[in-house]
């Protein structure tokens, strides 16, 4: 019998691994694994998916026009340069696939989010991993891999799992260098949590050019990561190529409402960041007292450093005997750190605390 065969490219694809949730044994776990919003569902947002149960045999608005209204409104931004996507992973996979392709390559930072690996190799490109400097995408590094054969380059900004930031200036003038018929994909999904004064989204950019997109979601500070939904910000050219080629009903009714209600939620975002900007630091200070390495993040989650592999996993296994799990990187070419969320306080304090037992067992 013979088995059918996909392109062989698909089968050099590592599947996607999760922020693990559970722990076998252990009733009560802290997920510190998936940079969840430390604060939930937004209650407006629980109520109306409550109410779309009764609407759910009905297809939902393909277009998400009131959604599409109210992030306008929210952001400023004119609703027909939005798409909204089942998070923005499925923008980015439907990029891939309309502007990627066979000898179509795409661009990205060596620890730039796994998402653009996998959907680009999906898309049949060749995907380039640009080598990074102290943990930061490197501008000029990253306009030197660009060949006539690239079409694509995408730049999380924050990164996911590094939490290193672009400056407003560094992204103009990646833009501005780069060849006008690539496409440049900034994604922001961490936007809401920066502190730096010198950051800039992505709107600007894609206002100022025809090739800029931003892709942005509520997975984050929002607190719908299980709801899929997220959008992008893109010239007309971009926008009526998403519209052609996305599932038609690509955001489910309950997204859809869930999201609006997230928006209205009032002081929502305000209190995820000012707890972000209270507690990430927190996180980032216990643990270099324990003398852990922690490097700079402007995202929800730091990026600690345990020097090796051998201690990142042995600090990985003892925090899991506490309940506590926090995410492996080693698929991101760091095998040696640990991703942790900032959760809430006491979320903090009980990862702080396990490893800095944890780093006083290791020295005797
Ligand atoms: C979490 C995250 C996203 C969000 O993905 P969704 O599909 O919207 O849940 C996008 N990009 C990066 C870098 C992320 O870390």
């Amino acid at each position: 019998m013979t088995t059918p065969r996909p392109r062989p490219e698909i089968l050099t694809i590592s599947p996607y691994i999760g922020g693990e949730s559970t722990l076998p044994g252990i009733n009560r776990t802290i997920k510190l694994s998936s940079n969840e919003g430390a604060f939930g569902v937004p209650p407006g947002a629980q109520q109306a998916i409550r109410h779309a149960a009764e609407e759910a045999y009905r297809y939902p608005d393909g277009g998400a026009d009131a959604l599409r209204e109210a992030i306008g409104r929210r952001w400023g931004l004119n609703p027909t340069r939005i798409v909204c996507g089942a998070g923005s992973d499925d923008l980015i996979y439907q990029l891939c696939l309309a502007y990627g392709g066979p000898g179509r390559d795409i661009v990205m930072s060596a620890h730039g989010f796994a998402i653009y690996q996998i959907a680009g190799t999906y898309a049949g490109s060749r995907v380039i991993k640009v080598p990074e400097r102290n943990l930061t995408a490197d501008v000029d590094a990253m306009l030197a891999a660009v060949s006539p054969s690239t079409r694509l380059m995408f730049l999380a900004n924050p990164n996911n799992p590094t939490g290193s930031m672009l400056s407003a200036a560094d992204v103009t003038r990646l833009r501005q260098e780069l060849a006008p018929e690539v496409l440049l994909v900034i994604d922001s999904a961490y936007a809401e949590y920066v502190t730096r004064g010198d950051y800039e989204p992505g709107i600007k950019l894609v206002d100022a050019t025809g090739n800029t997109v931003m892709t942005r979601t509520f997975s984050k500070v929002f607190g719908l990561g299980g709801m899929r939904i997220g959008w992008c910000y893109a010239p007309p050219d971009v926008v009526d190529v998403l519209n052609r080629i996305r599932a038609p009903f690509n955001v489910s009714v309950a997204a859809q409402v869930a999201a609006i209600a997230a928006l209205a939620e009032p002081g929502w975002v305000e209190k995820g960041r000012d707890h972000n900007a209270e507690w990430r630091p927190k996180l980032a200070a216990g643990l270099e007292a324990a003398g852990i390495k922690v490097w700079p993040s402007e995202g929800n989650f730091v990026l600690a450093d345990f020097g090796t592999p051998a201690l990142a996993e042995a600090a990985d296994i003892f925090l899991r005997e506490r309940g506590i799990i926090v995410r492996g990187v080693r698929g991101y070419g760091l095998p040696h750190c640990l991703r942790i969320t900032v959760g809430l306080a006491e979320e903090v304090e009980a990862a702080v605390a396990g490893l800095t037992a944890f780093m006083r067992g290791r020295r005797g």
